[in-house]
C-alpha cells in the first residue's frame, strides 16, 4: 500500500511537469533489492532466523541514503516505499545523495540487548557487499539508534578489514564518540521546527507559534525531541501519545514530566494532570498544528474529514494517505509533508558523513545554522512552486525533487 501511495504521488508530480514516460519509470523503479535471511543466537541459547531489508531505489544524485527500522512490521513493500521518499527527500532539499532504505523483521520491545547486538551484526554481515561509505549509508529509523549504528561500524569494519577510523563513514547518527555528528540526534525534530517557522512566516495561518496548541503522536526520537524543542518555543503541547497510550490536557502537557515519566516507566500511563484519550481522538482534536511523529498510514480517508488542524507537520514517513490528502486539502489544511518536515535528520547524516570523509568536526553551532538555511531554503522554494504549479505543498515538493532527479537522466 505505501509503496502504491509513493508512486500515485510521484506520478502526479511528473504530470505536472510533462516528464517522459521513460524518466517516469527510472524515478518510479527500485535499482536493488536485498533480502536476507539469517541466524540470530538468542539469550535462552536458541538460534532464530531473522529476515532483513536493504533496499536501493535510485542512486542518480549520489549514493544510496537512508535508516534501518526494527520493526514486527517490516516488509518489503513498506521498506520499498520508504526506499522512495529518501530518493524524493534528499532531491527535494537537494542533497548530493540517493535514496534506500533497510529494515529487519523484529520486535525491539521483546528483545535484550545482546539479542539487538546479535541481529545487527548478523545483519550487517549479510548486508556489507552492498554498503559502503560510498555507496550505501545507512542511519537509524524506527526503534534503531545511535548504539546501533556503532555496532554497524564495528561489524562493517570487522567484515571489510577496513580501520574503525575508515570505516565510520559507512553510516550516519553515529554516538559523538564514535565520528558521529553533534544535533544529530535532534536534527530531524529541528529541522521540522525550521520547516513550520518558515511555512508560519510565509502562509501566516497562524500568527505565530507561541501559544499555538500542538498535538504530537509519536514519542520516539523525531517526536519527543520536537516536544522538547517546541515547548522552548513556548508552544502549547495539548496531547501526546506512544504506541499504547494518548494524553491530553487542553491548558499544555507538562512536556519535561511527561518526558521523564516515560523515561522512567517506558509508557504514558497514570501521569498527574492528563486526561487518556484514544489515539484517534488524538488526531481529531481540536487544534493549531498536528504532528504526525510514528509511523506510516495514520491519516486516512477514514478520519480526515473529523482532522481539525490548521497545518500538519509530517515528521513521520508517509503519515497521510492520497486519499487522505484530498480530503485535507478541500478543508484548506496546510500540510507540509514527510520528505521537507522531516528532512532535517538526512540532511544532518550529510554533514556527518561530510565530517567523516573529510576528517572535519564541526560545532553544534555551525551545524545548527547550515540546517536553518538548507531548511529555510526548501520551505521557501517548496512554497514557491506551489503557487508557481497551483498545486499542494505536498506535489510542489516532489516537483522540487523530480526536477533535479530529471535533470541528471540522459
Ligand atoms: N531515517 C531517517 C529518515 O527517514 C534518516 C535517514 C538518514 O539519516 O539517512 O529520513
Amino acid at each position: 500500500m505505501e509503496l502504491e501511495n509513493a508512486k500515485t504521488i510521484i506520478k502526479k508530480a511528473a504530470e505536472k511537469l510533462n516528464l517522459s514516460q521513460e524518466k517516469l519509470n527510472i524515478i518510479l523503479n527500485t535499482e536493488r533489492e536485498t533480502k536476507v535471511n539469517f541466524p540470530v543466537k538468542m539469550d535462552d541459547d536458541s538460534t532464530k532466523i531473522f529476515t532483513g531489508y536493504r533496499i536501493q531505489h535510485n542512486s542518480l544524485l549520489g549514493p544510496y541514503k537512508g535508516g534501518i527500522r526494527y520493526h514486527p512490521q517490516v516488509d518489503l513493500n513498506e521498506v520499498s516505499a520508504l526506499a522512495t521518499w529518501m530518493t524524493i527527500k534528499t532531491a527535494t532539499v537537494g542533497l548530493p545523495l540517493g535514496g534506500g532504505k533497510g529494515g529487519v523483521i523484529c520486535n525491539p520491545k521483546e528483545l535484550s540487548d545482546k539479542e539487538l547486538e546479535n541481529i545487527t551484526r548478523a545483519f550487517i554481515k549479510k548486508i556489507t557487499p552492498v554498503i559502503g561509505p560510498q555507496q550505501d549509508i545507512p542511519a537509524p529509523d524506527v526503534y534503531t539508534n545511535a548504539k546501533i549504528m556503532d555496532i554497524i561500524v564495528d561489524e562493517y569494519s570487522k567484515q571489510t578489514s577496513t580501520p574503525i577510523e575508515e570505516a565510520r563513514a559507512v553510516v550516519t547518527g553515529k554516538s559523538i564518540e564514535n565520528g558521529g555528528s553533534l544535533g544529530r540526534d535532534t536534527a530531524t525534530a529541528r529541522g521540522g521546527q525550521f520547516v513550520l517557522q518558515k511555512a508560519i512566516e510565509q502562509t501566516q495561518i497562524i500568527s505565530t507559534l507561541k501559544n499555538a496548541t500542538i498535538i504530537i503522536q509519536g514519542i520516539g526520537n523525531a517526536g519527543s525531541n520536537f516536544a522538547k524543542l517546541i515547548s522552548e518555543d513556548n508552544s502549547k503541547i495539548i496531547a501526546i501519545s506512544d504506541s499504547k497510550n494518548a494524553i491530553y490536557n487542553q491548558e499544555g502537557l507538562d512536556i519535561k514530566s511527561v518526558l521523564e515519566h516515560k523515561k522512567q516507566n517506558g509508557n504514558l500511563q497514570d501521569i498527574p494532570n492528563t486526561t487518556t484519550i484514544t489515539n484517534q481522538e488524538l488526531l481529531e482534536l481540536e487544534c493549531d498544528i498536528l504532528v504526525p511523529a510514528a509511523l506510516a498510514n495514520q491519516i486516512t480517508e477514514k478520519n480526515a474529514e473529523q482532522i481539525k488542524a490548521k497545518i500538519i507537520l509530517e515528521l513521520a514517513n508517509g503519515p497521510t494517505t492520497p486519499e487522505a490528502d484530498k480530503i485535507l486539502e478541500s478543508k484548506n489544511i496546510l500540510i507540509l509533508p514527510d520528505i521537507l518536515a522531516n528532512a532535517g535528520g538526512v540532511t544532518v547524516s550529510y554533514y556527518e558523513w561530510y565530517q567523516n570523509i573529510n576528517k572535519e568536526s564541526w560545532t553544534a553551532e555551525e551545524v545548527d545554522k547550515k540546517l536553518k538555511e538548507k531548511m529555510f531554503n526548501a520551505t521557501q522554494e517548496i512554497l514557491n512552486k506551489k503557487t508557481k504549479h497551483q498545486t499542494s505543498t505536498r506535489i510542489a515538493a516532489y516537483i522540487n525533487a523530480i526536477e533535479r532527479l530529471a535533470q541528471k537522466i540522459n
